[in-house]
């Protein structure tokens, strides 16, 4: 009689958060086939032709896709076109090498440079490389493309998942996935998190376990990819499972109403954009407006900035979708872990505590006007309200407030309709927090995600540290708490877009913090507004419209 083999447990990080139980579906990486190599000129014209065909390929999907998955691919496309890329190929190729082992080779040692890199943007890079390594060696060696599903609901498991696949991936038949590499701000971690989708990243020491078709449980709460599960821990992630979907049904209910405690408080609950995918299956009904457009994202990927005309059109669209709600759409925060070629400095000691967000946009006046001048069109047309990130010293908001002005009576001079919106700050630099009362802001949004990092020293993304990086940490909770006191004071509006907003026990202290607006992951909507109607706090309060 054959013994079931041993369950095994991999830890990993949280990338996307989430339950998944189901069959293993193993992405091997596509091998080069050593057979020998034909003529030299054989070997080119496979090399080149599998080339154009990867490149047809991607430009097919990139056509397909959103503006997000646009500009990811687009770098991939430029890539394949680039013959720097090549070239140590077509060498090796006429040293005698075949066409599937001299591509491999080429790629191989990029990817070990980007993978080696200081930069966690570069490093993140390699997985679109390998991810070009694979399409052109299966085309290369006549394998198909796409995913070969072996049973519905799977988790997928890969060495890395490049974002090109995981955008052509069919996720309602996946449960989730689990990655040996990748980094927490990779894109595809941006995606999942985007699309609900369960993600572990950097499970450590699986490969030897993985077996295709094996069962697996993805435990993105814990972090902890369980391989051949007994049967009792079946039962315990079955009984789980069960429990999450029955509360997701209970939390759905709540969906169609407006949020309000059980003690009568009106909280005004929006939503999280960072991929304009996810507004397709977002009803706006079941929100208060857009309370954070994260740009950066949108222009993810790309090798330039969009000009200001598909600016414009992006921030139109986020306008047009909200249908009258308000949406306050925040200025490029690059830097710390969202780099973008050529606008972030390379190489900065600590760049959590560099040159990001509007810093980086007053540093930078050539980009940032652009930006300004597409908000300044789209404000016409309707309720936006601009938001600058990073903001630490009043100055800056004085600086940027007056560059706005400037391109609006330019815009207006130009005979091109224009306004002035509302512009507003992120709350997540201490000094900020401390300091609120000196800011001319039109309203205050608190970005708990970085005010939790720099109040306790500790990087959002370091798994090492995360005992210590508490949201719930007295002197996190002490700064939003003067900030909601300075908006009831003043009137002045404050609300809180960082994730914290989206966990029940530290939304119960934000509405004890006096604060009625929250702004969470369209995932997270749900979840959120039962939390909130649960929750006792009065509305006898100021701020309780
Ligand atoms: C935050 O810091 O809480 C926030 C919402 O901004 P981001 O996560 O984009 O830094
Ligand atoms: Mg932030």
């Amino acid at each position: 009689m054959s013994r079931m083999p041993a369950e095994q447990i991999f830890k990993g990080q949280i990338a996307s958060p989430g339950l998944a139980l189901g069959p293993i579906d193993l992405h091997t990486l596509v091998l080069a086939k050593p057979g020998a190599a034909g003529t030299p000129e054989r070997e080119r014209r496979a090399l080149q032709e599998a080339i154009e065909a990867a490149r047809a390929r991607l430009i097919g999907l990139a056509e397909k896709g959103d503006a997000m998955a646009g500009d990811i691919l687009a770098l991939q496309i430029a890539l394949l076109e680039d013959p720097e890329l090549t070239a140590p190929a077509i060498k090796a190729i006429e040293g005698g090498t075949s066409a599937a082992g001299a591509w491999c080779e080429a790629l191989d040692a990029q990817i070990e440079i980007y993978r080696s890199d200081d930069s966690e943007y570069f490093r993140a890079r390699a997985a679109d490389l390998m991810d070009l390594r694979d399409r052109v060696v299966g085309l290369i060696c006549g394998e198909g493309q796409g995913s070969k599903m072996k049973a519905p609901d799977a988790i997928y498991v890969a060495r890395d998942l490049a974002p090109s696949r995981f955008l052509e991936t069919d996720w309602n038949r996946y449960r989730g996935a689990a990655l040996m590499g990748g980094s927490a701000s990779s894109h595809v971690a941006i995606l999942a998190r985007a699309r609900g989708v369960p993600l572990l990243i950097g499970v450590g020491g699986a490969e030897e376990a993985l077996r295709d078709g094996a069962e697996a449980i993805l435990d993105a709460e814990g972090g902890r990819l369980i391989v051949n599960p007994a049967a009792s821990t079946v039962a315990r992630y079955r009984a789980r499972l069960a429990r999450r979907r029955e509360e997701a049904e209970r939390e759905a209910a709540f969906l169609d109403g407006p949020a309000v405690t059980a003690g009568g408080a009106r909280i005004q609950v929006c939503i999280n954009v960072d991929d304009l995918k996810v507004l397709d299956r977002v009803n706006p009904d079941h929100c208060d407006g857009i309370g954070l457009a994260r740009t950066e994202f949108l222009f993810y990927g790309n090798n330039s900035l969009p000009d200001e005309d598909r600016q414009y059109d992006t921030y139109s669209l986020l306008i047009d979708w909200a249908g009258g709600k308000p949406v306050i759409i925040r200025t490029l925060d690059a830097g710390g872990d969202k780099p973008i070629p050529d606008l972030t400095p390379e190489a900065e000691i600590n760049p959590f505590l560099g040159l990001r967000g509007l810093r980086l946009s007053l540093a930078r006046p050539e980009v940032f006007r652009v930006q300004l001048r597409a908000l300044a069109r789209a404000a016409v047309r309707g309720p936006l309200k601009v938001m600058f990130p990073m903001v630490t010293v009043p100055a800056e908001m004085d600086e940027a407030r007056a560059l706005f002005e400037g391109e609006v009576a330019d815009l207006a001079k130009a005979g091109i309709e224009a306004r002035t919106p509302p512009l507003g700050m992120m709350v997540e630099v201490p000094a900020a927090a401390l300091n609120v009362a000196h800011f001319k802001a039109d309203f205050f949004s608190i970005g708990s995600n970085d005010l939790v990092q720099y109040v306790t020293a500790t990087s959002r993304d370091n798994a090492a540290v995360a005992a210590l990086h508490d949201a719930l940490n007295p002197a996190v909770i002490e700064l939003i708490g003067r900030v909601a006191d300075h908006g009831a004071r003043t009137g002045c509006e404050v609300s809180l877009c960082g994730d914290m907003a989206a966990e029940p026990a530290s939304l119960a202290r934000l509405l004890d913090a006096g604060l009625r607006a929250v702004s969470v992951a369209p995932a997270a909507l749900a979840r959120t507004k039962a939390a909130i109607a649960r929750n006792p706090a009065s509305g006898d309060g100021a701020d309780d419209g």
